[in-house]
């Protein structure tokens, strides 16, 4: 059984891409993990898809699905827990806010502590204010009304047992409450890792201002 599973939802990422795969594969290398890499093309609007297929000769471990047209971040980490396989599946964004060095304590902490998910913590974020004073008040709402302890609900890095992600329904904008989501499951049992947190190199938000107004 392969040890990890990295799904990694993606739109109009392709500048990001190749530094993220030789990053993840360094990691993995180095800690001597057998993983696949699940690539979830959203509807890509640029050159991602083609990006993605020609890394993919250079990495046997990358895996893609792509979608027609945008549906979304739920869906796109839905279909990826579909096809996942590892014993401990790792959720990352494609933009390099997250960092893979975070990996194997995130898998530690599954393997060894028992966590059922495990959700990172951005605890010094690097991202403008217009969203982090909304995200203030969303985790604090969050917090009081599902009773779940955590600080940062909707980070993208995360780690789960496989038998979460089979377990949970994503959609719409279901992604800001996995947690809530796998609480309500039955896996009770949910850590908070605080990691490192980047500004964007490459590209922009998918959710600035403009989730406001749509
Ligand atoms: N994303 C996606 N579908 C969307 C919007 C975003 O798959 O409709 C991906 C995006 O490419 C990135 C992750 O979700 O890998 C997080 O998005 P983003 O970095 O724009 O969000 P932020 O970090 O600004 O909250
Ligand atoms: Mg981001």
């Amino acid at each position: 059984m392969l040890q990890i599973s990295i799904v990694v939802p993606l739109y109009n990422e392709a500048e990001s891409l190749p530094e993220l795969c030789s990053w993840v594969d360094q990691v993995m290398q180095k800690n001597q993990f057998s993983y696949e890499m699940i690539f979830v093309n959203d509807g890509s609007k640029d050159s991602s898809w083609q990006v993605i297929q020609d890394l993919s000769k250079q990495y046997s471990t990358i895996k893609g699905i792509s979608f027609a047209r945008n549906y979304g971040k739920s869906a796109a980490l839905h279909e990826g827990f579909q096809k996942a396989s590892g014993q401990v599946v790792i959720t990352m964004d494609a933009d390099l806010q997250d960092s893979p060095d975070e990996i194997p304590e995130l898998y530690r902490m599954i393997t060894q502590d028992g966590y059922d998910l495990v959700s990172g913590w951005k605890q010094k974020r690097f991202d403008p204010i217009s969203k982090t004073i909304p995200t203030k008040l969303y985790n604090a709402a969050t917090r009081a009304l599902s009773g779940v302890k955590l600080n940062d609900f909707n980070c993208g890095l995360k780690a789960y047992k496989l038998e979460v992600v089979k377990t949970i329904k994503l959609y719409g904008e279901m992604h800001r409450y996995i947690p809530v989501l796998a609480k309500n499951a039955g896996f009770g049992k949910i850590g908070e890792k605080v990691v490192i947190h980047q500004a964007r190199k490459y590209g922009e938000s998918k959710f600035g201002m403009s989730r406001f107004i749509n």
